[in-house]
Formats: structure tokens, sequence, C-alpha cells
């Protein structure tokens, strides 16, 4: 998926990056599964004496030689790091997320991945995030989706604990999934209606169009879950912008992640930032996430004209253990060079102001500091 005349991301100034890093950050676009740091995954493995190994077939399901099986294992941090930061352009998508997924099968280990989260968050100068995780994912030792949701609150309340960061937690539909499944899921998070924040579809959207998941994602009208889809990310530009436009219109988004065209604006005559505007819509931006796989440059997003037109730009990590320069503040970095630090303030604060987990006295503390 290497993508020819890309630019390469530099960082020329630590004292820009320094003095981001001081920044308070309120990320609303994390998956828990991308986000646990790999040094928390191989001292987990040790503890449990789990041997983890490099997959057998490489990103295009084809063979990978190893000159032995020792070769295969995972023996150290930095091994286990360059093989998830080979996601998509090494190794196939699930082998890669299926080492971190694999800790998060039993009451203890997600609640000792959540925790870890927090953790990060806090080395993040982030004392506020809304994660995600797909509960579907969690059940290959025997939990129920209830279960799973259940124990992913738990363990972020213990992580607010131990560090002081609050974060309220999304559940992910992997979009694979049929109608029925996705209504299950639905229903799962409906039983948690007011300590879950919403509802969001992800993964694979090739083939997996919005409105696939309509009487799924309907179950959440007239509630107070939020919506927030994947859309406008894999797809042509064409597919893109009527993803983008599906998710804000058939199923009433209040967040649209990634949308790396909505700078084209119109998708047939209608004017999807000016409904992005006008119905207080986020944008759930993750360049540099984006950036890995799927654009040249941070610049072919356009995010200062977006914000200038009005649309809520968040800037987001989306997978931050997943490649280089994956924390939030090097998306930051960049952007902020090609923008300028207004433009910085400006999506920190409008994180702020679209947090939904968020009440308004709350909201104006933190207004007041980052300003
Ligand atoms: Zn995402």
């Amino acid at each position: 998926m290497k993508m020819p005349n890309k630019l390469p991301l530099t960082i020329d100034d630590n004292e820009y990056l320094e003095a981001l890093r001081k920044k308070k950050t309120f990320p609303l676009h994390l998956h828990i599964d991308g986000s646990i740091p790999v040094g928390t995954l191989f001292s987990m493995a040790k503890k449990r004496g789990r041997v983890l190994k490099l997959p057998k077939k490489d990103a295009n399901e084809q063979e990978i030689s190893y000159s032995s099986e020792k070769e295969r294992i995972i023996d150290s941090e930095e091994k286990l790091r360059e093989f998830q930061y080979g996601l998509l352009s090494k190794y196939h998508i699930n082998d890669v997320f299926d080492i971190p997924i694999s800790f998060m099968q039993t009451r203890d280990d997600i609640v000792e991945t959540c925790v870890a989260l927090s953790h990060y968050l806090r080395t993040q100068n982030s004392p506020y995030a809304e994660v995600r995780f797909a509960p579907q994912y969690h059940l290959t030792q025997g939990l129920s989706l209830t279960q799973v949701i259940g124990y992913a609150l738990e363990g972020l309340a213990k992580g607010r604990e131990e560090t002081g960061v609050t974060t309220r937690l999304i559940a992910s539909i992997d979009r694979k999934v049929d109608v029925e499944r996705a209504i299950d899921i639905v229903n799962a998070v409906l039983c948690f209606r007011n300590e879950v924040l919403g509802i969001d579809l992800a993964c694979v959207e090739n083939g997996n169009p919005p409105e696939k998941h309509y009487e799924a994602v309907k179950l959440t009208f007239g509630t107070q879950l939020k919506r927030t889809f994947h859309a406008g990310e894999m797809c042509s530009e064409e597919e893109n912008l009527k993803n983008i436009y599906t998710s804000l219109t058939l199923l009433q988004a209040h967040g649209i992640s990634h949308a790396i065209q909505l700078h084209k604006r119109f998708y047939r005559g209608y004017d999807l930032i000016e409904m992005m505007v006008r119905n207080g819509v986020r944008l759930e931006s993750n360049p540099i996430s984006n950036y890995n796989f799927f654009i040249n440059s941070v610049a072919d997003l356009h995010l200062d004209q977006l914000l200038d037109k009005g649309v809520f730009v968040t800037i987001n990590p989306d997978d931050p253990a997943m490649w280089p320069q994956g924390d939030l503040v090097y998306g930051l970095y960049h952007l902020g060079k090609l923008y300028g630090l207004k433009f910085v303030d400006k999506v920190i604060r409008n994180s702020v102001l679209c947090a939904w987990g968020l009440k308004t006295e709350e909201k104006m503390s933190y207004l007041k500091e980052v300003m």
C-alpha cells in the first residue's frame, strides 16, 4: 500500500515538539487494541509465559519464508514494535491486531489493558479521552458481549482511579459482520446506555457501506447514545463521499471519522460541509493514520480550510501503537508546522467542545486551562 511521491514525516524542531507535549490533549478517537503500549503487551506475554510469533503469511496472504522456527519468535519489545509497524505494508491487519486482542479475552486481561491505556494517556498529557473497542473481538474464551463491555468499563474506571485520566467508552461494530450480529452488538450496548457513550462502525469500509447496518444503528435513535462512524477513509473518492453522505443522513451521525475528501465538499450536489456544520457533527480526523495508508501528506486533508468553514475539526491518533509517530502530539506537530499554533489551539479546543462525556462545567474548566 506504499504510495508514490510520499513526503517523509520529519521532525526537525524538537523545541516545538516539546512545547506541544506540554499542551493538554483530549483524544476522541482511539482504539484500545491499537493503543496498548508495546512494552505492556510484551510484559503481559512474559508474565503469562506466552510465546508470541510472527505470522506464517504476509499482508497478501503469501507464505513468508523463515530460516527457522526460532526466527518467528517475537523475543523482544523491539521485534514486537517492528511487527506492529508492519501493519498492512508487511503483515495482514488481522495478524497484527490479533496480538493485542489476544490479551483482551478474560476479565482480568481486559481490565489490565484498559488500565495500561489510562497510564499511556497520562503520558500523553490527556486528562480526558474517548476510547473505543469492538466487543465482538473479545469472545474467544467464552465471554459474552455484555460481559466484555462491562469489564472494559470496569478497567477504564480502575484506570481512572490509578491515573486520574477520565476515559469514556464507545463500542465499535466491525462492519464485516452480518446485519443480525450488528443488531446483537447494539442491543448489548443498549444494556449500558448510561455508561457507554455511543456506537461506531469500523474496520473494512470497502464492500460494507454504512446503510448495511441501518437496522442496527436505528436501535439507537431516540436514545442518548451518540453515533460516530468511520466513513470516507478506504474507498474511492466517490464512494468515500457517498459514505459520508449516508452516515450524515440515513444514520444520523453525531461524528464522522476520517472523511479524507470532505474538503471536496459536495456529493451529488449535497453540501457535506454545510450539513456537518449545521448539525454540529464533529470530524474525528486521524492525519497520521491516513498518512500511513491513504494520503501522501497531511496537507492533503485540507484541515485548515475545513476549520475555516466552521467544521468541528478534532485531531486524533487512531491506533498510536501501530506506526511510527503514532502519538497524538506528532499529528499536532505536523499540522502546527503547516498551519501554525493557532490552528493547534483551535483543534484542541474543539476536542473539548465536542467531547460527549464532559459536562458543561468540566468543558468550561478545561477550556480555561487550554486557552
Ligand atoms: Zn479508527
